[in-house]
């Protein structure tokens, strides 16, 4: 009979083997632990052979073995043949395969499975071809979208295709729709009609500046965003906010915020991520795809990109394409859907790469992907 050392199949592990260290992750109650050296060695064995390796006892193994069994990290076992552990693959997107196989670009209904979510900005700068999104929306009738996003820029010139985009949206996709629009627009649009009849909408209000009436608190299906540049600023909204029942949230342009702000105020601290309670699902997903970006489609400027900021060019609106094709494309060649920390300088190196949340635009927009204390 042969005594085996196993990790559960729960446990997840992310190695550094240049610093010679690992992280176990316990999906199930969400603890984390490090492991340097020679504990590291043993881990990697015991990943590499399938979550279990012979066992033999001496001091080092046994105090090993204990830690691993009182945490419920794993344990010994006894057993002629090596224990069957189902350790976790990742199974994600199995589509994707099967997708590049395909020949014609339109191919394969479950292509729209894909698409999630549609960002479409509305800022009349150039004149907005309203009757190819319109079509594109028409189109998305039977897609996973759970939310189209209208960030409306230039509400007062444009009123009439906005207002029959959201009454196309709400008539043709179940889903929510969330319109973000500056404060001075704000009026103009609830005066309208067209929202009335509609029911699963929210609107996040950016306030740049005290010049707003503080009324509009208590208007329902309202999230208000404050513009802040720096620590003045958060304090003085902050201070202004305390005794109401709002949601609110803080929108920073990153690229001008001073970087001590940010380190005191963003930057995600040890203690941070050692509290995060990250679900099996997510942290699997973190291997292959960023939940941020993967799914949706942005829509500016009669462009079609992969992603908010930076993003890569899909298509334009006049060239008529198939939503299928366009999924399709920002699928196969963009790959910015799957921009994972694996991917990016310093957070490559790091153990914490798949329990940290995925690269934001805020990252992408700020050319950094260290918002953290941990790696500098
Ligand atoms: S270096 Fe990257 S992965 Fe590591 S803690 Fe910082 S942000 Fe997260």
């Amino acid at each position: 009979m042969n005594r085996w050392l196993f990790l559960d199949s729960y446990i997840e592990i992310t190695f550094c083997h240049k610093e010679k260290k690992c992280l176990l992750y316990n999906t199930l109650d969400s603890k984390k632990y490090i492991f340097r050296n020679k504990e590291y060695e043993i881990i990697k064995k015991i990943y590499y052979r399938e979550y279990s390796i012979k066992y033999f006892e001496n001091n080092e193994n046994k105090r090993f073995s204990d830690l691993i069994e009182n945490n419920f990290l794993g344990g010994i076992i006894e057993s002629k043949e090596k224990p069957f552990i189902f350790y976790p693959l990742i199974n994600i997107q199995r589509n994707l395969k099967k997708f590049k196989k395909l020949s014609y670009r339109n191919e394969g209904a479950n292509i729209l499975e894909n698409l999630f979510e549609l960002i479409i900005f509305i800022n009349g700068k150039k004149r907005t071809l309203l009757h190819e999104i319109l079509n594109l929306i028409r189109a998305a009738e039977y897609s996973s979208i759970t939310k189209v996003n209208l960030i409306i820029e230039n509400y007062f010139f444009l009123k009439t295709e906005i207002n029959e985009l959201i009454l196309t949206i709400n008539n043709k996709l179940h889903c929510l729709m969330v319109i973000k629009i500056k404060y001075d627009e704000y009026t103009d649009l609830i005066s309208e009609s067209t929202l009335k009849g509609i029911k699963n909408y929210s609107i996040i209000v950016i306030i740049e500046n005290d010049n707003f009436n503080a009324d509009i608190f208590n208007e329902k299906n309202i999230r208000f965003v404050f513009k802040i540049y720096n620590k003045i600023d958060y304090n003085h909204f902050v201070s202004n906010l305390q005794n109401k029942k709002i949601e609110y949230d803080f929108e920073l342009d990153i690229a001008n915020c001073n970087i001590d702000f940010l380190k005191e105020n963003v930057f995600l601290n040890k203690a941070d991520i050692l509290k995060m309670k990250v679900t099996k699902q997510d942290y699997d997903a973190n291997k292959t795809l960023n939940k941020y970006f993967f799914g949706k489609l942005v829509i500016k400027n009669n462009k079609i990109y992969n992603r908010e900021t930076k993003g890569k060019l899909i298509t334009k609106l006049d060239e008529n394409k198939e939503l299928k094709e366009i999924v399709f494309d920002a699928l196969i060649n963009s790959n910015k859907w799957f921009l994972i920390r694996d991917r990016v300088k310093p957070c490559k190196t790091c153990v914490f790469k798949y329990i940290c949340p995925p690269i934001s635009d805020y990252e992408i927009k700020a050319s950094r992907y260290n918002f953290c204390n941990i790696i500098n």
